[in-house]
Order: C-alpha cells, then sequence, then structure tokens
C-alpha cells in the first residue's frame, strides 16, 4: 500500500497505528448488535447447523472404528470442559487486575485424531464430502451404518478422487489424516512456518506434503491451483467454505449440554464471555456463530490475533475485510503462534459474523509463552502458543469495565497442543517469563 494511503486509513481508523506499531489492542464493535439483528447477515441457519449435528451422527460408527480412540465417545469428536481455578488467580497476580466470575477451559486442544480445533471443521468436511460422493455414486444410503464406508471397495472407490488443502499446519493435520483414512489421495500444501514434525506425522499417514518458502496465502493460492487442473481433485478451501465453518458451529450445542451436565446457568444474569483464537477466521467464527444460536445474546463473543498478523481486526475494523492484508501496511505475519500466521482474513466469515462479535484483541507472542508457561506451573495443562491467545481475554474484560461480571463464565479456548512432541514442548515452555 502507498504511503499516502496508509497516511488516509490511519486518519480515518486511528487504530491502524497502533496495529502498524505491534502494539496490544483490544478493540470493542460498535457493529455488535443482537442475535435477532445480527443473524440475517450470517446467511446460514439453524438448520444447517443441525444437518452438520445430523450428518456428525451418520458418521460416528465409522469414525469409531476407523479412530478407535474416539470410540469412548460412540464416534463423536467432543472436547472436556475444565476450571482453572489457580490459572485465574495467577492472571489476577500477573496483571493485577480482579477478574469476577468463574475461568474454564475448552480444551479442543486435546481433541481426538489432530489435537486441535481443527478436528471438528476439517474432519467434518473431508466426511461431508466423501459422504457426498458415495451418496451420488449409489454406493451409500443416508439409513446405512457408515462403517461400511471401510471396506476395501469403498476406499478404492474414494481412491479414484483426490482432496487438495492449503494449510499452516493443523488444518492439514487434520484434513491429511482423515483423507489419507477415508481412502482419498491427499496433498496439502504447507506455509513456510509449518513445524517439521506435523510434515512428518502427515507424511508417516501417507499423505503429499508440498512446501512453500511463503505465508499461508500463497500455500492456499498454489494448493488453489494444482487441485483446478484435476477434476477428480476437491479443495478444501479454509477462506470461504460453509461446510467448515459449519462443521465448527456444532460446538455451540455441544457446550450448552456440557453446561447443563454440570449445572452451569448461563442467562442474562449469568452472561457468557467467550475467547477465540483467530486465524482466517473459521474456526473462531463457525464455534461463535454455533454459541450464538446456542445462548443467544448471553454469549459475548471475543477474537484474540498476535500483534503481527491482526488480519480480521484490521479487517473488520476498516471494513475492508478481504480486502487488505496485514503486509499492505508493513506487518511482517510472523509469529510462533501456529494457525494465527494469516496476513489476510475470510472476506466470508467476516462480513457473516461482525454483527455477533463484542470485540477483537492483539496479544504479543511474549504473552502467549508468558501464559503457556504460567497455565502449565498452575493447571499442568500444556498447550501450542496459539491456544494461550486466548487467555488474555478475561483480563482485557475485566479491565475494560464493560460488563457486570460478578456471575460471568469466562471461557478460553484452547485450540490446539495436544500433539505437540515433548521437545518441541520443552523449547516452548523456556521462552516464557
Ligand atoms: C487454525 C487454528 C486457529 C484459528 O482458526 P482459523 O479458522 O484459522 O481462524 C486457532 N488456533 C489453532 C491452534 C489453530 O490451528
Amino acid at each position: 500500500m502507498e504511503n499516502a494511503n496508509i497516511t488516509s486509513l490511519v486518519a480515518q481508523y486511528p487504530l491502524v497505528e497502533e496495529l502498524i506499531a505491534l502494539k496490544e489492542t483490544t478493540w470493542f464493535n460498535p457493529k455488535a448488535t443482537s442475535l435477532a439483528e445480527g443473524l440475517p447477515w450470517v446467511g446460514l441457519t439453524q438448520a444447517d447447523v443441525d444437518d452438520a449435528h445430523a450428518r456428525l451422527a451418520r458418521f460416528a460408527p465409522w469414525l469409531a472404528q476407523a479412530f478407535p480412540e474416539t470410540a469412548k465417545n460412540h464416534g463423536i469428536i467432543e472436547s472436556a470442559l475444565v476450571a482453572l481455578p489457580t490459572m485465574h488467580s495467577r492472571l489476577e497476580k500477573e496483571s493485577g487486575i480482579t477478574i469476577p466470575g468463574t475461568l474454564l477451559l475448552k480444551k479442543d486442544s486435546h481433541l481426538p485424531i489432530s489435537g486441535s480445533i481443527k478436528a471438528r471443521g476439517g474432519i467434518y468436511e473431508v466426511l461431508a464430502h466423501a459422504e457426498k460422493l458415495a451418496l451420488a455414486a449409489g454406493l451409500l444410503s443416508l439409513e446405512d451404518d457408515y462403517s461400511k464406508l471401510l471396506e476395501p471397495q469403498y476406499r478404492e472407490f474414494f481412491g479414484r478422487h483426490s482432496i487438495a488443502v492449503g494449510s499452516t499446519g493443523n488444518l492439514g493435520l487434520s484434513i491429511g489424516i482423515a483423507s489419507a483414512r477415508v481412502g482419498f489421495k491427499v496433498t496439502v500444501h504447507m506455509s513456510a512456518d509449518a513445524r517439521e514434525w506435523k510434515k512428518a506425522k502427515l507424511r508417516s499417514h501417507g499423505v503429499t506434503v508440498v512446501e512453500y518458502e511463503q505465508d499461508y496465502g500463497v500455500a492456499v493460492e498454489q494448493g488453489r491451483k494444482a487441485a483446478e487442473s484435476d477434476p477428480n481433485c476437491f479443495f478444501i478451501d479454509d477462506e470461504n467454505s460453509h461446510t467448515l465453518f459449519l462443521g465448527y458451529a456444532v460446538a455451540g450445542e455441544r457446550l450448552k449440554a456440557q453446561f447443563t451436565e454440570q449445572g452451569r446457568v448461563i442467562d442474562a444474569e449469568h452472561p457468557l464471555f467467550v475467547y477465540l483464537p483467530c486465524g482466517v477466521g473459521g474456526g473462531p467464527g463457525g464455534v461463535a456463530f454455533g454459541l450464538k444460536l446456542a445462548f443467544g445474546d448471553h454469549v459475548h463473543c471475543i477474537f484474540a490475533e498476535p500483534t503481527h498478523s491482526p488480519c480480521m481486526l484490521l479487517g473488520v475494523y476498516t471494513g475492508l475485510h478481504d480486502q487488505i492484508a496485514v503486509q499492505d501496511l508493513g506487518i511482517d505475519n510472523l509469529t510462533a503462534a501456529d494457525g494465527l500466521a494469516v496476513g489476510r482474513a475470510s472476506g466470508f466469515v467476516g462480513r457473516a459474523m461482525e454483527r455477533l462479535l463484542d470485540g477483537f484483541y492483539t496479544l504479543s507472542d511474549q504473552s502467549m509463552y508468558d501464559m503457556l508457561g504460567w497455565l502449565a506451573q498452575e493447571e499442568n495443562i500444556r498447550l501450542e502458543p496459539s491456544a494461550l491467545a486466548g487467555m488474555a481475554g478475561p483480563v482485557r474484560i475485566a479491565a475494560s469495565g464493560r460488563y457486570a461480571l460478578e456471575n460471568a463464565t469466562h471461557l478460553v479456548w484452547a485450540t490446539g497442543g495436544g500433539m505437540v512432541p515433548e521437545d518441541e514442548m520443552e523449547k516452548y515452555l523456556a521462552k516464557g517469563q
């Protein structure tokens, strides 16, 4: 972007200057409104989420057999919800700010199959594609026991089809592992920041990994191009896919059931605040959509991004959405937070969800490392840096003084880390303060 254009953008949107200076920033969204008013802009409905629930239920017998670690939950991929009482005190002590309410952690970091939030959307989209192909070929009906898709003749059928995806790591891991298990030929286009162990794990599952020197945007573009030349290849489009989004949205009702089971009430007097790390936006956007459908105006969703990759804040704040990238402002998009190193936000998610999100904030990599260390010390829970992005949220919300928090539930969405090798985790822990 020309310097003159940056100057006029800053004049109109003063917060852009803080983003360029890589300052930790909190922005409350003036477009935020009620579910009733915001829902029509999403373009998707409760019926679409119900459809995703039903599809995952049909695949549950397949999942239970294909991935035995899902069998004890009957083939339903869902994560635990845990309280963080000592981390709560540690956050208060370190920040000097009292955080009224209860602090909880949603452990998508420990979801089966791929150890990140991508085990929701990524695997769902692969299964939706497999179902569509098998139904169209007359090989499957909705009433069948889908575990039959593990038989050789089906795997041979799926082997005539391929899947491609561009990823910073975790989406590739989910889509690669699930696709290979279905029987698809699968290629993952990995950006430069993707970890070696993720590439090695994929290759061990028979996935083709193509590596790029550039960031996520380039990996996605190259993946899209490679897929275009092959009519039997399905490209999973992280930036625009409604299917991925709906796979994430299922989390809303699942969480509601977990709260009910634990006797936790969410209503006007007992509001819920959910802090979601944001990369391109599909994961947090889809989860937030599901949460809004499940809890209505009693849930407040806040997105968290690295100071070096504040693409969603920038897009929503300026209204430019995917028409601007952080690199246009000279922001380098370099962060240790896997999955969050995205320079240009999904235009679909930003436009769909901007009326249903209370706020956005940025935090430094060092803040993530510090909280990673505190969480390990206080609660003995180990996450990857990106999964700590949401942990700063309760402090920001308490400091803002905008909400009555006495009876609040603060839910930090832990998005990854369950499969990080021990030696990598030691390196992360060493970086904490
Ligand atoms: C992908 C990812 C996110 C964010 O999801 P998006 O759909 O890219 O916004 C957050 N945390 C982790 C660990 C991820 O892998």
